[in-house]
């Protein structure tokens, strides 16, 4: 979560508290259904996800927002500007794919999914955030049930971009590969693949897919059954 800010004279609008602006303004903005925004709402909003202190510093953003081109002002309506609606939406679309990934992939639960998708939005870059939409296979809408805002990757380029992370299953042979993760549907199964060197950050080769699934990590030889290649995910290298 973001730091609480002081209110007052020498107020500073931080890139995080830009971030979180734009975003509040346009979930209101989403649960308006298209009716004005006004400041009263935004000030509620504001205060209650902790991230400016009291209403005097929302007034203070809204001026410094309104002033740098970001919102537009209407006597007591907010709106975003064009250029800050343009981040919004990648801000909302980081968001609700990042909370997409750590709810169906790594099955977190609603708590520990709301922080760490928090943190994510943050950090993941334009490049990342296209290829966590393409292995995710261009989710319209969030564990909430709210619209993923569309990406260039969602457009004609969706069959060509690789995967970041794939199943081990689809790998074809000849293809090298680094275990990135393994989500086994049994722990028992985790420690058996574990002992035979199957872990995160461990470089294989797959030989053959037919008729049984084959591949190579450093000196051994390995058959797999196709459902527990299915649960190991991979990264190609080559
Ligand atoms: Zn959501
Ligand atoms: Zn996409």
């Amino acid at each position: 979560m973001p730091h609480k800010k002081e209110a007052g004279a020498g107020f500073t609008v931080t890139g995080e508290i830009r971030d979180e602006f734009l975003e509040s303004l346009w979930l209101l903005e989403e649960t308006g259904n298209g009716k004005k925004t006004d400041k009263q709402s935004v000030f509620t909003l504001a205060v209650q996800e902790g991230y400016i202190e009291d209403n005097a510093g929302v007034e203070a953003v809204i001026n410094d927002m309104a002033a740098k081109g970001d919102i537009l002002l209407d006597d007591d309506y907010v709106s975003l500007s064009e250029r800050g609606r343009d981040t919004a939406r990648n801000i909302i679309r980081r968001k609700r794919l990042a909370e997409t990934l750590l709810s169906e992939v790594f099955a977190l639960g609603p708590m520990e999914m709301k922080n760490a998708a928090c943190r994510f939005e943050h950090i993941l870059s334009p490049e990342v955030t296209d290829s966590v939409c393409s292995f995710l296979g261009h989710p319209p809408s969030c564990p909430h049930g709210k619209p993923i805002p569309r990406g260039n990757c969602c457009k004609k380029l969706a069959h060509h971009i690789r995967p970041l992370v794939m199943p081990m299953k689809d790998l074809e042979p000849g293809n090298r590969a680094r275990i990135t993760f393994i989500s086994p549907r049994d722990h028992g199964r985790m420690d058996r693949l574990s002992t035979l060197g199957i872990v995160p950050g461990t470089d294989i080769v797959l030989h053959q897919k037919k008729p049984a699934f084959v591949i190579r990590a450093g000196e051994t030889e390995l058959a797999l059954d196709l459902d527990i290649a299915a649960e190991i995910y991979v990264k190609i290298i080559s």
